[in-house]
């Protein structure tokens, strides 16, 4: 590779996390490109045999097929690295693929797993539905309760997995208390870290062993395109994951990946800017409705928690109404500018109802236990200016009769 790459790690890892941001991972082909290339291949060929049959033996360092390796994924998985400050990274198609090659890589029958009630949806569902058919037990707990995540540990508990601030109740966990419980009972924590994202939450620096992403989310930041990825020590990717993702295939695309390398290039500004915006609209809107939950708002329960854990309090907010699913859905359908979607971490501001969409699937015994009421409205905030996006909340909150 040429010079200025960014994959010397004795170089790289002094930089500040703005300058890894956009240079880190960067692997320059012979051209010199100042832009990230992208290397649309599936496999690559060799000048003679003998070279492909060291590849595969392991003794000459170059790449295959792209289900084992791409210089543009592998630029992508570098820079998560360096911006995560874990050692090693590997991206998937989404970030359910993400979520189920960190879980099924780790986990066998007669395992025991424990899991916050509060998930997104699908991470829900790996809990109770897809791991117990493999025999792997599951206990599903109230993430914030510490006491309750050392009760369901077990002899046979491999794992803990969290999400904090959790979608859509924004409950906030106690990543580095409850990553010394998983270390106590021999267990490992792996956090799904979609909603602060590296740049306000960093949970390997609070004891968790493995963080792992939607990048759809902030990371694409733009709503282009579905992406995955996750991160831990060497040991764990190379030795446990890698086997895992080499011979089961849930790879991301170079192109999504290209996509993903450009959206971290502004991650940092997106971040700040959407987070303060979405403080600004929350302090705007917190009095117009009944209860409105925003992890660095003075109301929120756990306040304090979220400001040790998060440098700011993130681009989401959830509203909850008295009139329910009818009155939920009036406020949606009256907006002029937010846009109705389910997505999350776009440049667009976008409300959803969870319990019509992203919780539907989970039934209303589930959405009961995670605290997911008809009245309940999660809203993304984009880079819109602010104002409108309260005036657009306002006149839709008077429209639906709050
Ligand atoms: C969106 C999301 C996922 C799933 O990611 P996809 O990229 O949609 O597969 C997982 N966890 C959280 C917290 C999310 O917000």
């Amino acid at each position: 590779m040429k010079n200025k790459t960014g994959h010397d790690r004795q170089i790289t890892r002094n930089w500040k996390p703005a300058t890894q941001a956009i240079r880190g991972g960067t692997l320059r082909s012979e051209f010199g490109e100042t832009s990230e290339a992208l290397f649309l291949t599936s496999g690559y060929s060799y000048d003679v045999a003998e070279t492909a049959a060291a590849r595969f033996r392991g003794d000459d360092p170059g790449m295959t097929y792209s289900r084992l390796q791409n210089p543009t994924v592998a630029m992508l998985e570098e820079r998560l690295c360096l911006m995560e400050g874990a050692e090693a990274c590997r991206a998937q198609a989404s970030g359910m693929a993400a979520m189920t090659t960190a879980l099924l890589c780790q986990l066998s029958a007669g395992d025991h797993m424990v899991t916050a009630r509060s998930m997104f949806g699908s991470c829900k569902w790996l809990g109770s539905e897809l791991l117990p058919r493999f025999g792997i037990e599951v206990t599903i707990v109230d993430g914030t309760d510490n006491d309750a995540w050392a009760t369901a540990m077990r002899p046979n508990t491999k794992l803990f997995f969290l999400e904090t601030p959790a979608n859509p109740t924004l409950e906030v966990a106690d990543i580095r208390a409850i990553a010394d419980i998983a270390h106590d009972g021999g267990a490992k924590l792996l956090v799904d870290n979609a909603f602060a994202t590296p740049i306000l939450q960093r949970p390997m620096e609070m004891g968790a062993d493995m963080v792992a992403y939607s990048a759809t989310k902030m990371m694409d930041g733009q709503g282009r395109v579905l992406a995955g990825a996750v991160l831990g020590t060497a040991e764990f990717i190379n030795d446990t994951l890698l086997p895992f993702q080499r011979n089961t295939g849930p790879n991301l695309s170079p192109f999504n990946a290209w996509v993903v390398l450009k959206g971290l290039e502004t991650l940092d500004l997106r971040v700040h800017r959407q987070s303060e915006n979405a403080l600004k609209i929350a302090q705007a809107l917190e009095h117009r409705v009944p209860r409105l939950l925003y992890p660095h708002l003075d109301s929120h329960p756990q306040l304090e928690l979220a400001k040790a854990q998060m440098s700011a309090g993130g681009t989401i907010i959830s509203i909850f109404l008295d009139g329910g699913r009818e009155q939920a859905h009036a406020l949606l359908n009256a907006l002029q500018l937010v846009d109705i979607s389910n997505n999350i971490g776009d440049s667009r501001s976008l409300m959803t109802h969870p319990a019509s969409t992203t919780h539907y699937g989970v039934g209303e015994e589930g959405r009961a236990e995670m605290g997911i009421t008809e009245g309940l409205l999660r809203l993304s905030i984009g880079l819109e200016d602010p104002d409108d996006i309260i005036a657009d909340l306002e006149q839709a909150i008077a429209a639906a009769g709050i």
